[in-house]
């Protein structure tokens, strides 16, 4: 028998007009690319919206077309976002750290036919507009007083191109099911993949992402995402935020510590979230001025491991809320946030934070389960580690154009890539990326955690973790620090410090000290570019073993 209810398709669009109707002096700061704050409404961001649509229709773009971003998280960002999902094209948000020839690929890959542009990367796509035959006009996202004397072909200037229209637009009604929205993969192997979200999936996505042991947001919240819009829609918030009325706050392009700080403190931030490295950087500047967060009540910290030191930190000194959470661009992106369930409140900190240093657990419409290398199924314990598979309605079951064939096992499971351990009350903790995890005798070492562990010396600023060949062992764990600005330290500080707080056969075998870690396009550890770095690396045990 058929349900009676209405059927109202999930469109992002729907997102936009319920924020500009009931929330609709909610504000969206911006520290805008030209310097100055500036301050909109959900009511004026919908407006300008369904400019940004008539504008797009004027340049010939129709549904199902792919229309391209490349810019920092700002309210014109918002405003080009659901211009281009609501008039039923595809928002397909580029990540301006990517190499030029991976943007050239990516850009034709997605067939763009228009970009929009932040003042920032103008430069990076004048270099490769000559590779880019598809694209018909680039966007620059400023006013006329700001227009650069740019070489880009076709070069038109957003606030003229949306100001000249009168806002009378109807959003298109395309099926829940049309794609929305496009993300590519950083592609650390072969070419970037890209993931196709649609508006059902989107909406859903964002419901979940907002319930109370996720991202929690309410009307009376403030929220920095200092996570790029370019990376993973900025974990959904640009549609969750919205979704409930929260206030927005946009960083722009300053993403350092006292920037971040400025924002938090006079923008009364209650919610934010972001990478470790952000949050390293916003530490720093923290102990280095005194300064306090008294509003700010969590943070969300995503991406990479967060460290139990950063952990701590936040906690103990400044009073806020740790949440770690874990997902990927295929999965819109979050799978699991670590909200502490309600018997744990009367744990001690220590006890919590224990629970806070998981990944968290899965969110709603995300099923989870570890594999062994059979595909069958490995405990909740705790302890056993294995593949971690995933599926869900805000899951991608192929990628653009079927790149990378068939994706799903035939239970329709996603493999992330990550290996992982599940615990009885249903947290999931990331042991490493199948790929960095060190085989040493025939077992695993997570790098994760002799990193997590190593950056917690006070001397340290970073560190990565490889395995190295080894004679004996196959593999054994070098690793690699970059210190402090002024600091310096020997190995067997280093090493020191960590004994007896890790297994010890999963003790690094050396420490090598470098001034930097390189990074991918998504601010991950290049772990690939250090195994590069070190190939010819022989460890001190080596020879002894030999
Ligand atoms: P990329 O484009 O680099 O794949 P993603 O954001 O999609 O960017 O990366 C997803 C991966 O990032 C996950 O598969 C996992 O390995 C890693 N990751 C994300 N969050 C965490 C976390 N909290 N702890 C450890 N690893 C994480």
């Amino acid at each position: 028998m058929k349900g009676l209810m209405q059927n109202w398709p999930l469109r992002v669009s729907s997102i936009i007009d319920h924020a500009a109707r009931f929330h609709g002096e909610r504000e969206v700061v911006t520290r805008s690319v030209e310097g100055p704050i500036v301050r909109t409404t959900y009511k004026a961001i919908h407006l300008r919206a369904r400019k940004v649509a008539q504008a797009l229709t004027r340049l010939g773009i129709k549904e199902g077309d792919v229309v391209a971003t490349m810019a920092w998280n700002t309210g014109r960002h918002m405003e080009a976002w659901y211009g281009i999902m609501g008039m039923g094209a595809v928002c397909h948000t580029l990540n301006p750290r990517l190499f030029a020839e991976q943007l050239v690929y990516i850009v034709n890959h997605a067939d763009d036919k228009v970009i929009f542009v932040d003042l920032t990367f103008v430069p990076i796509l004048e270099a490769i507009q000559d590779k880019l035959p598809n694209v018909k006009a680039y966007v620059v996202m400023t006013d006329r007083a700001h227009m650069p004397a740019t070489k880009l072909k076709g070069a038109l200037c957003f606030e003229e191109i949306v100001e000249a229209e009168n806002g009378e637009f109807k959003w298109a009604e395309v099926d829940e099911n049309a794609a929305c929205g496009l993300c590519y993969t950083s592609g650390t192997t072969g070419n970037p993949k890209g993931v196709l979200y649609s508006h059902r999936s989107n909406v859903l996505h964002s419901m979940a992402a907002n319930m109370g042991d996720a991202l929690g947001l309410k009307s009376s919240d403030t929220i920095l995402p200092v996570v790029p819009m370019f990376h993973a829609n900025a974990w959904g918030i640009a549609f969750a935020a919205p979704a409930v009325g929260a206030k927005i706050v946009m960083p722009g392009a300053n993403m350092d510590g006292q920037s971040i700080y400025e924002l938090l403190d006079k923008e009364q931030v209650t919610v934010t979230a972001a990478v470790p490295t952000v949050w390293l950087m916003l530490l720093q500047y923290l102990e280095k001025t005194g300064a306090m967060l008294p509003k700010l009540d969590r943070v969300v910290i995503g991406g990479s491991a967060a460290p139990r030191s950063m952990i701590e930190i936040f906690e103990k000194k400044y009073d806020v809320k740790v949440f770690h959470a874990w997902g990927m661009t295929e999965m819109s992106p979050m799978g699991t946030l670590g909200a502490l369930k309600g018997d744990m409140a009367d744990l001690p900190l220590e006890k919590q934070i224990d629970v806070k240093v998981k990944q968290g657990r899965a969110i709603y419409t995300v099923e989870m389960k570890i594999t062994d290398d059979d595909g069958k199924e490995l405990p909740s314990d705790g302890k056993a580690f294995g593949h971690l598979m995933v599926r869900g309605p805000a899951i991608a079951g192929a990628y653009l154009k079927g790149e990378g064939g068939n994706i799903l096992d035939k239970d329709g499971w996603f493999d992330t890539g990550d290996v992982a351990t599940i615990d009885e009350s249903g947290y999931m903790q990331i042991t490493d990326r199948a790929k960095d995890v060190i085989k040493s005798g025939g077992e695993w070492i997570s790098s994760i955690e002799i990193e997590n562990l190593a950056v917690g010396h006070p001397k340290v600023a970073e560190a990565a973790v490889i395995g190295i060949a080894h004679p004996k062992w196959d593999e054994r764990p070098l690793l690699i620090v970059v210190l402090k600005e002024g600091q310096s330290a020997t190995k067997e500080e280093i090493l020191h410090y960590m004994d007896g707080k890790i297994a010890k056969w999963w003790m690094p075998d050396d420490v090598a000290f470098i001034d930097e870690i390189p990074h991918t396009a998504t601010g991950k550890i290049q772990k690939l570019a250090l195994r590069e770095k070190f190939k010819s690396y022989k460890l001190p045990t080596a020879t002894a073993a030999e």
